[in-house]
């Protein structure tokens, strides 16, 4: 039979590869039909970062799975030292290679984009082929993008105004209104907005398919207001595919990886919180210390991943060569029965562990979904993007995390420092048993290994997508 190949070209950050080559191994699963040509692009300021996405490769040895690597830009000097604008600047360096690769193929059947490479569907277009947008975050912050885009372009809102003028916003994506104050940067920053959001969003209502990492049974209030007549605009949307949770199942091959896991052998049940702030999150060394302090404090079991700050701006996190010089003195050996700090840990595997009682976490949605998976209730510590929406969704509208409650400054601009006695508070109240909480995320949890087995509503959505995929049509 002949082949059908799709192009996957995803970003390149631990959020998106991972999950992406994980939904591309599991649509070979589905269908023999299939083979995927992966591009890879590298981003040149983040050395760590293409070392993990290197390892993600070169564990996945899978048969009809090829993986191409793009070049990679020569100087990128002149480019924006924002994150967001720097991949969109990637993505457009990379256009002309990937319509190269593309009229090399033979039996082309489609583009798999996630959200930073949803631009390159102008090329799929070219091809005459469709595309489908892989979503690595929530439905409810999907619905949240779509709905601004919509105010402004369709009802001539000014959006920015609007923003400015109100407390919160009602959404079609969430039962409750949303605080202005939880909403993400990409929306109330009004140069990101126009210069890199808003172009994405329209981009988003053009593929064949949105392909979303979220399962019916947590999310069905957002699924629901996208078939809902005129919430989001005249423009309509496309087939929305609920898929999740497509996990992060890589082999993160760190030399650590064994230690952590005897460490975690040795500890009893539910006892050890994991502190972790996504592949972005890094801290200046006053939070490192009220951490630290917070962690002691509560005399608890703790797991703390922990990184420095980039050292250039719009730079990337990079692992601490000498711990003894960041943390308190004396905190290692003090904490040496009880704690570990590391640079990077085997998420999954961790979450996974029966030790592992309760996670600190900024919220990043791929976190959200592995604590779910494994039923590990989180304590919330949004840091930047859409976690803080993500945060509120968690805690006021699914009621399956602990708040930790921060404080910002008063243009709400940036976090205040974090006392050591907040975070000993949400470490006591994660890991305290019983709880409601976590009682809701077990339930939750069933429901999401229930939503991937054979005739849940994720399966059944998949095998949907892979059979259109496959058609053509
Ligand atoms: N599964 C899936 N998507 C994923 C990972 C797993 O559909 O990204 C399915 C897998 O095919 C199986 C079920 O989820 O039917 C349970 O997976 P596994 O046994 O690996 O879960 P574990 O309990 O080991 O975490
Ligand atoms: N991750 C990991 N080890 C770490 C930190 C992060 O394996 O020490 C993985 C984590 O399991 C998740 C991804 O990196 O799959 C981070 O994605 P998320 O959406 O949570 O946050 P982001 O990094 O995009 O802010």
């Amino acid at each position: 039979m002949e082949k059908s190949v799709l192009l996957f070209i995803a970003a390149p950050y631990m959020g998106h590869l991972a999950q992406s080559v994980q939904l591309a191994k599991l649509m070979l699963e589905k269908s023999n039909q299939l083979s995927v040509l992966f591009l890879v692009m590298k981003v040149p300021v983040d050395p760590e970062g293409t070392i993990k996405v290197q390892n993600i490769i070169s564990g996945c040895n899978v048969e009809r799975l090829r993986f191409h690597h793009l070049p990679t830009p020569v100087n990128t000097d002149n480019w924006s030292s924002n994150k967001g604008l720097f991949i969109n600047q990637l993505v457009e360096y990379q256009k002309p290679h990937v319509r190269e690769i593309a009229s090399k193929i033979k039996g082309l059947s489609g583009f798999i984009l996630d959200v930073p490479t949803s631009t390159l569907s102008d090329v799929a277009e070219e091809f005459r082929v469709p595309s489908y947008i892989f979503f690595t975050s929530s439905a409810a912050s999907f619905g949240l993008m779509l709905h601004v885009q919509s105010l402004q372009d369709e009802h001539n809102q000014d959006t920015f105004e609007l923003l400015k003028t109100s407390q919160e916003l009602i959404l079609p994506s969430f039962v409750q209104p949303v605080p202005i104050t939880v909403l993400p940067t990409v929306i109330t920053d009004k140069l990101l907005w126009s210069s890199r959001m808003h172009k994405l969003i329209q981009y988003w209502r053009k593929p064949k398919g949105l392909i979303m990492n979220t399962f019916s049974e947590l999310e069905d209030f957002a699924l629901d207001s996208f078939v809902k007549d005129s919430a989001y605009g005249k423009t309509g949307l496309p087939r929305i595919y609920p898929i999740g949770p497509v996990l992060n199942r890589s082999e993160t091959k760190i030399k650590s990886h064994s230690e952590i896991i005897e460490w975690l052998d040795n500890q009893p049940p539910n006892s050890v919180v994991l502190v972790s702030f996504g592949s972005l999150g890094s801290f200046d060394l006053d939070q490192v210390k009220e951490i630290a302090s917070g962690l002691e404090q509560s005399g608890h079991r703790f797991l703390w991943v922990l990184r420095r700050p980039p050292a250039e701006k719009g730079g990337f996190p990079r692992e601490y060569e000498n711990l003894e010089l960041v943390l308190p003195k004396g905190f290692l050996d003090r904490t040496a029965f009880i704690g570990k700090v590391i640079g990077w840990v085997p998420q999954l595997a961790v979450l996974s562990h029966s030790a592992v009682g309760g996670f600190v976490s900024h919220c990043g949605w791929n976190s959200i979904l592995e604590s779910i998976w494994c039923g590990v209730p989180i304590a919330t510590w949004p840091l930047a993007a859409e976690q803080q929406l993500n945060a509120f969704h968690l805690v006021k509208e699914l009621g399956i995390a602990v708040e930790i409650s921060l404080d910002y400054n008063e243009a709400k601009e940036h976090q205040e420092l974090v006392r050591a006695e907040q975070i000993e508070k949400g470490v006591r109240e994660v890991l305290g048993s019983g709880n409601d909480v976590r009682k809701r995320v077990k339930e939750i949890s069933e429901k999401s290994r229930a939503a991937v087995q054979d005739g849940g509503s994720s399966h059944l959505c998949f095998e949907n997508l892979v059979t259109t995929i496959c058609s053509g049509s």
